[in-house]
């Protein structure tokens, strides 16, 4: 393997290398440098399918959850999906961050065929059908991100010992959570004699102990019915760890979705039902590009271009404690990374061009990256009308993040100018750890304010486009 990175051009001077500074080098380095703003996304809210909240949050529950059906590839797959309701018919849009296979697309048209079959007022028999139905496709399909979820509740199991920290009293054993939990999983599942203490300790025990990787799907669905049932009971959080309720809600939330998408398309009418479009929307190609792997040297790359100061690794730890490691060589070779265009951008793109001032919700199986999140805003800002809803972002960059192909000129300036104030605040916060007396002098900053100017950065962000795939008009 050759020890030069492919991106760095030899003829540049050695130190700091300077680097062709494309989108995804930026990109690629600030993911490395995390925890970049104090954003911290919302508290994580879960609806209970009975809770009345407002209509979008409703929809937005209901979309985020059928997304989570369509998670079926491996480790990182990911999906959106959007519905639109125009006159008497429905229209239901999908996406992964690449194109879906054929066995992925002829699943979810197995599932979506149980959604549209569902009558207008259907009998408990006619849902209890559905969801076994639907749940018998779908716990197979997404096994891979199934048994991440349920390692996760595992090893939150460990992290808590012996009593599970459990914080609960037998002489309690009256409260609405009693209730709620002995209703919903029957005396055969939760004896009559034993307290709600003593059927966690028993249930969490025998969680942590089974092969769950090789269990068969009716054992899954159990463990996901039991783990709706306690997330979802009343003050569970008042007797069970917070973090191990999520996970419980994080599993539960398979049980959620043939319950909660009975709710929603008993709102449609038959005939939307009946004919709704489900429909993929292909997205461009996944790409894999060579990226510098020493983010220090590209961030300061980003600096010497802009008469800024470079940093040192001392700095960027101090400024960004969590940062990843830098490599321990001097020259490490380049990395080859993947790129795609995120499903919920393909979806944005491909919805805006049908509906520019509509308002458009948008489910995805998980929060939404700092990238997807600025986009979508640049994107409304460009669309005075236009309304984008989505789920809540989790604030961080992630490195192989791609714009979509064909956007207007001024949102991939925009999303540049995103990139480069990030990459500019790394190099400030650095700086406030710098003492006055050991501040280097930038290379060519008695030219500083020439380059501050827009006008003369033009040339770079050109450069960037072109990187970035864009085809210049
Ligand atoms: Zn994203």
């Amino acid at each position: 393997m050759s020890t030069t990175p492919a991106m760095v051009d030899s003829t540049a001077a050695p130190n700091p290398p300077v680097l062709p500074l494309s989108l995804d080098s930026l990109v690629f380095a600030l993911s490395q440098i995390i925890s970049l703003r104090d954003y911290r996304p919302p508290s994580v809210t879960r609806l209970s399918p009975t809770h009345q909240k407002s209509s979008t949050e409703r929809h937005l529950r209901l979309l985020n959850l059928l997304s989570l059906l369509l998670v079926t590839g491996e480790k990182g797959d990911v999906a959106a999906v959007a519905l639109r309701l125009r006159g008497d018919s429905a229209e239901l849009y999908y996406a992964k961050n690449r194109p879906c296979t054929k066995n992925e697309n002829d699943y979810i048209k197995r599932i979506f065929g149980y959604v549209t079959k569902c009558p207008t007022s259907p009998s408990e028999a006619d849902c209890v059908t559905m969801s076994h139905a639907i749940l018998r496709e779908a716990i197979p399909a997404c096994r891979i991100k199934l048994n991440s979820r349920i390692t996760r509740l595992v090893k939150r199991l460990g992290e808590l010992g012996d009593n599970f920290g459990i914080c609960y009293s037998a002489a309690d054993d009256s409260t609405d959570t009693v209730h709620y939990i002995r209703k919903n999983l029957t005396s055969k599942v939760f004896k009559p004699e034993a307290s709600l203490s003593d059927f966690l300790q028993a249930w969490f025990k025998s969680v942590q102990t089974r092969a769950w990787e090789s269990l068969p799907t009716g054992s899954v669905y159990q463990l996901i019915w039991i783990a709706y049932y306690v997330g979802t009971s009343p003050d569970i959080r008042t007797i069970l760890d917070n973090a191990l309720v999520i996970r419980l809600l994080k599993l539960g939330d398979y049980f959620a979705v043939p319950i909660v998408v009975q709710a929603a398309m008993s709102l449609l009418t038959t005939t939307k039902r009946e004919d709704l479009s489900v429909q993929e929307i292909v997205p461009e190609l996944q790409r894999h590009v060579p990226v510098p792997s020493n983010f220090l040297a590209t961030v300061n790359s980003w600096a010497i271009h802009n008469s800024k100061y470079p940093t040192t690794a001392h700095e960027l730890t101090a400024a960004f404690p969590q940062h990843a490691k830098l490599p321990e060589v001097d020259d490490p070779p380049a990395l080859r990374i993947r790129t795609s265009v995120h499903c919920e951008c393909t979806l944005v793109m491909a919805l805006v061009a049908a509906a520019p001032s509509a308002k458009h919700e948008i489910g995805v199986s998980k929060s939404l990256c700092w990238m997807c999140r600025e986009f979508i805003l640049i994107i409304q800002r460009m669309h005075p009308l236009l309304q984008i809803h989505t789920s809540s972002c989790h604030g961080k960059l992630v490195a192989g993040w791609r714009i979509p192909e064909g956007i207007p000129r001024e949102v991939v300036r925009e999303i540049m100018k995103q990139v480069h104030d990030e990459v500019d605040e790394v190099l400030d916060r650095a700086a406030r750890n710098r003492k006055s007396d050991s501040i280097p002098r930038a290379t060519g900053s008695e030219d500083s304010e020439e380059k501050k100017d827009p006008a003369v950065w033009e040339p770079m962000f050109n450069d960037m486009i072109e990187d970035a795939g864009w085809e210049m008009e």
